[in-house]
């Protein structure tokens, strides 16, 4: 659980279940949306710590010749070799998190969401005090993110089975949206939450 100040509300969700249209309409109701996805681009920007310690662990070719991460060269080292895998996950996770706790500490909102596909695999669901899963069909996730991404249902199932079960996730929720209907329905349904998570915020500064 998060002991900082600012309440915060972890958004999450499997592959194209809606997500960023939910953080949008957040966005839109004037709170700050963290994006950890973005952090995690951040953390290895040239002149990073986590960059140069990569650059050391994997030799020079784990770079392009402008000096970025060759992401696509990474996850072949990676792919077959968990060992390899944990000592990326081990170095990147805590870096992506003080990033994410640095732009939740300078949020400007009554309270802050942060956006997660991963919160629930990584320690990223220990930043936030409540859990806001948007939840589809798995026959609807795969349409929309087909429909969104290109690509076939052998490499959207394969990205789904990567993350935790559709039930699982539903498991941690403290709030769920259900986002099977059409894109309409998905204002009132935040509208509410965000009354919601105004008094929770409220209560939380009043502690
Ligand atoms: P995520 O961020 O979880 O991957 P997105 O918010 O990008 O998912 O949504 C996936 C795709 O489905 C996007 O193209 C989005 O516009 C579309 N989409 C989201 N919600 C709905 C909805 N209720 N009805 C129709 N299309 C939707």
């Amino acid at each position: 659980m998060s002991d900082s100040i600012m309440f915060t509300v972890g958004l999450t969700g499997g592959i194209g279940s809606g997500k960023s249209a939910v953080a949008q309409l957040f966005r839109e109701h004037g709170i700050t949306v963290v994006d950890a996805d973005q952090a995690a681009r951040e953390a290895v920007l040239p002149g990073s710590p986590a960059l140069a310690e990569i650059r050391t662990h994997f030799g020079g070719p784990v770079l392009k010749e402008n000096g970025s991460l060759n992401r696509a060269w990474l996850r072949g080292a990676v792919f077959a070799d968990p060992k390899q895998r944990q000592w990326l996950e081990a170095l990147l996770h805590p870096a992506i998190a003080v990033l994410i706790d640095e732009a939740l500490a300078n949020a400007a909102s009554p309270y802050a969401i942060l956006e997660s596909p991963l919160l629930l695999e990584t320690s990223q669901h220990t930043l936030v005090n409540r859990i806001l899963v948007v939840d589809v069909s798995e026959a609807t996730q795969v349409a929309r993110a087909i429909q969104r991404d290109g690509g076939d249902e052998a490499q959207i199932r394969a990205i789904m089975d990567a993350q935790i079960s559709r039930y699982g996730r539903l498991g941690r929720a403290d709030d769920i949206i259900d986002n099977d209907g059409p894109l309409a329905a998905l204002e009132p349904a935040v509208a509410a939450l965000h009354q919601r998570y105004l008094a929770l915020a409220a209560q939380h500064t009043g502690q």
